[in-house]
């Protein structure tokens, strides 16, 4: 008889949106006509910008044209694209990389998810907690934790490195052994930035243990505090135990249309197998399990990455850092401790009085009728806070706000 696979029935049942879902949808049934105000979206909500989606439009005259059209492209990614990537690594961040260790793909969050996949069932894993939840689901999903243990509410056999206002939101290495470490900054959902100094703490440490840094860039547009790196390859050493994601999803508001990419170097290092061989088993996985990004989104990145797409870039995101802002200094006028919401567009609030995050997230839709995101949702230090998002339009933001401000 068939059997699940044991591995995915140790996940718990995704539990945050679903209950937020839940949760709204409770309060406006009992409120007919009147409708929750949602500063609890990830999601981008702008339009796509001129330049990029004239490329696009352009990409759907040529492949309605049977001299233009072309069908499947390079698992890999176009080639164009490849080499945009690395001339981007190149003059934005004075990286030198190939354009062969650029992998195209659908999304950052296939790739945060599916890079595990190549590398060793038993290896050890460290996670930072609170995290963007794919990065601990996929480990489970593919065997490197053991079962959820209801008395620590964490997987026995993962590492968490847990993120506090004491250390800023930007966890320590970890005290033991770990084989593959997932960082992400800016990060979802603290928005705490790493210095410098610090991913050079975690460089130093994979190098000493022969680890592997799984690094998810995908808001690095979002950086605007000075000598914060954008890429980790900026990190002397990196290029030798990084691999770094990323997204046009936050930047371009690619979010529907569905595009990233992640870096993976020709000299990492690993214990059984030459410098080439994780990307060459990239490249293999890639190749197996993905047919190539849609061509259409892939000649609107290209457009991204060019001088008038990246103002274009630049400027979408500064709209959601402007709300952002907004969000920040009504927030802090109104007594409350926050984090984050300056290099990133979410803004991480400590729940007043000992509340709990569910608590707050009560108190907040009772009084308020706002929905934010309860911070325990993405682990168990993100207990006591919530992220409170910039992604909206700027009048239902503010509108939001005016009502926490009226009614809290
Ligand atoms: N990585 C992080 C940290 C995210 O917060 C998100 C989306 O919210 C993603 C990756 C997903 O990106 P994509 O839309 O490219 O799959």
């Amino acid at each position: 008889m068939a059997k699940a696979n044991s591995d995915f029935l140790k996940l718990q049942t995704g539990y945050l949106f679903p209950e937020v879902a839940k949760r709204i949808r409770a309060w406006e049934e009992k409120h007919a006509g009147e409708k929750v105000k949602k500063l609890s979206i990830g999601n981008t909500t702008e339009a796509l910008t001129p330049y990029i989606s004239n490329a696009m439009i352009n990409k759907i005259n040529k492949l309605q044209n049977r001299n233009e059209y072309t069908g499947y492209g390079d698992e890999q990614g176009d080639e164009s694209l490849r080499n945009a990537l690395m001339m981007h690594y190149r003059k934005e961040y004075g990286v030198k990389l190939s354009a062969d260790e650029f992998f195209v793909s659908d999304g950052a969050k296939s790739d945060a998810a599916n890079i595990q996949e190549i590398f060793s069932k038993d290896s050890v894993v460290a996670i930072q907690d609170p995290a963007y939840p794919v990065y601990v689901d996929s480990n489970v999903a593919g065997g490197h934790s053991r079962n959820y243990n209801d008395r620590t509410s964490s997987y026995d056999g993962l590492i968490y490195l847990e993120g506090n206002a004491e250390n800023r939101f930007v966890a320590s290495v970890p005290c033991g052994h770990a084989d593959l470490i997932y960082l992400c900054f800016p990060n979802n959902p603290t928005g705490a930035v790493a210095t410098r100094e610090e991913l050079k703490d975690f460089i130093d440490y994979a190098r000493r243990e022969k680890a592997i840094i799984v690094f998810d860039a995908a808001y690095s547009d979002y950086i605007e505090s000075k000598d914060i790196p954008h890429s980790i390859y900026e990190i002397e050493g990196a290029e030798e135990v990084a691999i770094e994601i990323n997204s046009f999803s936050k930047n371009a508001g690619f979010t529907g249309v569905r595009l990233g990419w992640s870096v993976v170097p020709k000299t990492l290092r690993i214990e059984n197998g030459d410098e080439a061989t994780i990307n060459r088993l990239w490249n293999r996985r890639e190749c197996t399990f993905f047919n190539g990004a849609s061509n259409i989104a892939q000649a609107g990145g290209l457009a991204a990455l060019e001088e008038e797409g990246r103002k274009e870039c630049l400027s979408l995101v500064n709209y959601y850092k402007e709300n952002a802002r907004i969000i920040l200094s009504v927030i802090r006028n109104l007594g409350l401790v926050c984090y984050g919401g300056i290099d990133s567009p979410y803004v991480w609030t400590k729940c007043p009085d000992g509340l709990s995050s569910w608590e707050f997230f009560d108190l907040l839709l009772e009084k308020a009728h706002v929905a934010v995101t309860p911070g325990s949702g993405f682990g168990k230090a993100g207990e006591g806070y919530v992220r409170i998002s910039s992604y909206g339009h700027r009048e239902d933001v503010i509108s939001a706000l005016d009502s926490i401000k009226e009614n809290f």
